[in-house]
């Protein structure tokens, strides 16, 4: 627990900084909080950045996150432009990119995460383009524009979810799209071998051409731009441009420099605590310790909410665990993936709906007989109940599931 009047300093102002400095706020915390970050704007919304944003169906106000007054009304100072160099625990003080130096009661590291690159021939040409910020979005619009333009595909790499929703909205626009996939399935880390076919059905239908098990060689280029990808078997893929959707690493240098325990991202336990009592991280910078040992990596918008709700506690002396079943989302076409749990090692599965017509179905993933995660597409009513079955630990029978006519929200009231 940290002194009452502070300071807080928050490095981040991403999901999970703004939500841990609110949290503070909420949580009664009177003293200073400076919320720091290092890109010039304000802190936004990123998962529309690769949907309706890309796609012009919403505009740059339904991207804030919070408007500078909000937070200047909770008596939360933001600093945009900022970049932290390094911490020193010692003297409690942050050393800022320009020289200046920052003294701390509590710190939180909310650095999140940054897009892999490729160490490909030509991975470095100026149309090859990574999506994180919305200085990154802006970019791949004026990609998508110049390939409608020039009538020239587009060629995404990775069928991950970055990969999967911009090629989504570049067909939306009428772009000729390639999806290279180095797994042999889609989404691979996220979802069940018969839903990453389903996926993959989805996307051929839509007209993409998709190649699994890609073996990418390198980027052709003709006056510094990438014209096409050209695979380890000799294919060629001519393009407009590539858009990297490869995975991300933890930001977590600044934290393993000052000493802290990193493994693929800052370690943490449940209550988003890292060893040091005055430091605590939360979101896509983080590892979660869990009670079995391992450690477990979560890249979403409820985690960053949830471990800053946990992180700001733990400063406040209030332990807060966050252990609600995770959940996610992605929009593609005109369907929405709804995710609660996680069914890595389901070992058999049912689903209620009719997953071949796809307008609206769930899968329901078991492991030893027990319900570990649901996948819904447009089925938001089976996403919120399956949320609460997971919370609760109770498991509806495979039967149960597949009849539409059994009310499974009796199993949570029994
Ligand atoms: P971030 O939001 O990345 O914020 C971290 C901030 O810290 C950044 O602004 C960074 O520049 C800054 N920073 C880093 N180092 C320093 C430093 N040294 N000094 C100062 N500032 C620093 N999740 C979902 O659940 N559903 C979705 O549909 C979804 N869609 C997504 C679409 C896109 C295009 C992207 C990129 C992500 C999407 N996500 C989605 C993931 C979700 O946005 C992230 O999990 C979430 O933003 C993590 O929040 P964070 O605060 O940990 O990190
Ligand atoms: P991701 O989900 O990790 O997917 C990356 C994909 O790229 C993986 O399938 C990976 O395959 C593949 N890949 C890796 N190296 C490759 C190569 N050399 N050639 C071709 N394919 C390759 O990451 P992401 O889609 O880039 O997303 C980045 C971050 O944004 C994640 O944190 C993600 O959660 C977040 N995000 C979330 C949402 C959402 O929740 N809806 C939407 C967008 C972004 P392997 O698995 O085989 O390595």
């Amino acid at each position: 627990m940290i002194e009452p009047d502070g300071p807080v300093l928050i490095v981040g102002a991403g999901q999970a900084g703004t939500m841990t400095a609110e949290a503070l706020r909420s949580g009664g915390f009177t003293g200073p909080i400076t919320l720091l970050g290092d890109e010039p704007h304000g802190p936004y919304h990123r998962p529309p950045l690769s949907k309706a944003w890309l796609a012009g169906e919403v505009g740059e106000a339904q991207l804030m996150l919070r408007a500078p007054e909000m937070l200047a009304k909770k008596n939360i100072t933001l600093r945009t432009g900022v970049s932290v160099r390094s911490i020193d625990r010692a003297a409690q003080q942050l050393h800022l990119d320009g020289g200046d130096a920052l003294s701390y009661a509590g710190l939180v590291l909310a650095t999140g995460a940054a897009p892999r690159r490729l160490p490909l021939a030509g991975g470095d040409a100026p149309n090859v383009l990574p999506l994180r910020s919305k200085d990154d979005a802006s970019a791949i619009a004026t990609l998508l524009a110049r390939c409608a333009d020039l009538a020239l595909p587009l060629v995404v790499f990775g069928g991950g979810f970055i990969g999967l929703e911009v090629a989504a909205t570049a067909r939306k626009k009428g772009l000729a799209v390639t999806v290279l996939e180095a797994a042999p399935r889609l989404l691979g880390r996220v979802l069940s071998p018969e839903l990453s076919a389903w996926y993959a059905d989805l996307h051929r239908g839509h007209g993409v051409q998709l190649v699994l098990e890609a073996r990418i060689e390198r980027i052709d280029t003709a006056d510094g731009l990438a014209c096409a990808v050209v695979m380890a078997d000799g294919t060629r893929h001519a393009c407009g441009g590539v858009v990297l959707g490869v995975g991300v690493s933890a930001n977590d240098t600044l934290a393993a420099a000052a000493g802290l325990d990193c493994e693929r991202g800052i370690v943490v336990d449940a209550c988003g605590r890292t060893a040091d009592p005055r430091i605590v991280a939360a979101g896509d910078c983080t590892a979660r310790r869990l009670d079995d040992g391992s450690l477990l990596r979560l890249e979403s918008v409820q985690n960053a909410t949830e471990q800053a709700k946990s992180a700001a506690a733990a400063l406040l002396g209030q332990p807060r665990p966050f252990t609600a079943t995770p959940w996610f989302w992605s929009d593609q076409y005109d369907k929405k993936l709804q995710m609660a749990g996680l069914s890595a090692g389901a070992d058999s599965w049912a689903v209620r709906g009719d997953m071949a017509a796809g307008t609206s179905f769930s899968v329901y993933h078991y492991r030893g007989g027990r319900l570990i995660a649901v996948d819904s597409v447009n089925a938001a009513k089976d996403h919120l109940q399956a949320r609460k079955l997971l919370d609760a630990g109770v498991s509806p029978t495979p039967a149960q599931v597949a009849d539409l006519g059994c009310d499974l929200n009796a199993l949570l009231a029994a």
